[in-house]
């Protein structure tokens, strides 16, 4: 069972960190969506060596395996502002370990900015705690759901994140807690 979630921002230029603010909105819905403590680490990790120049993305992969363990049944959860890759996808929102305790997730995609629209900071808020909670799903051994309302369904577009709901569905929160 997940005892905490260290929340830690990666990146290192103004464009891929991300703002404090927006990690200490994200602790308060992880928390009450999860019921567990939740805190953002005041350190900032350097990606720079996870930077595919050619594709002007960030080997999501690498920077999970770098990520530095949490204490026993904690996770640790890196946002940050960059645009992250796995190679046989075009991007992703995030990436975690199944059943470990790492997990990343980036804005970069999650803002209507990158579409060519006006921000909307609430729309982002909503969209990366729909995503946090689907990255830590996964930490605890949750797969994919067929659920599209549950924030374990796959998405692979904002379109889609956005009928999510910012919770899982009963079947996946039992499992969570479980
Ligand atoms: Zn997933
Ligand atoms: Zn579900």
């Amino acid at each position: 069972m997940l005892k905490g979630v260290e929340l830690i921002r990666a990146g290192d230029t103004p464009r891929t960190i991300p703002a404090l603010a927006l990690l200490d909105r994200l602790t308060v819905i992880l928390a009450r969506r999860l019921g567990v403590s939740c805190h953002v680490r005041d350190t900032v990790i350097s990606i720079a060596f996870a930077e595919d120049a050619q594709r002007g993305q960030y080997y999501s992969s690498g920077i999970l395996a770098s990520l530095t363990a949490p204490p026993s049944g904690h996770a640790i959860l890196a946002v940050t502002g960059a645009d992250l890759y796995v190679p046989v996808l075009t991007f992703v929102f995030g990436e975690a370990q199944l059943n470990g305790p790492r997990a990343i997730v980036s804005t970069r995609r999650l803002s209507d900015e990158f579409y060519g629209e006006p921000s909307d900071e609430s729309k982002l808020n909503l969209r990366l705690a729909k995503e946090a909670l689907h990255e830590l799903g996964h930490t605890q051994g949750l797969r994919h759901c067929d659920n599209w309302r549950c924030a374990m369904a796959s998405s692979h577009a904002v379109e889609r994140l956005d009928l999510k709901e910012a919770q899982f569905c009963r079947r996946c929160m039992d499992r969570f807690v479980g």
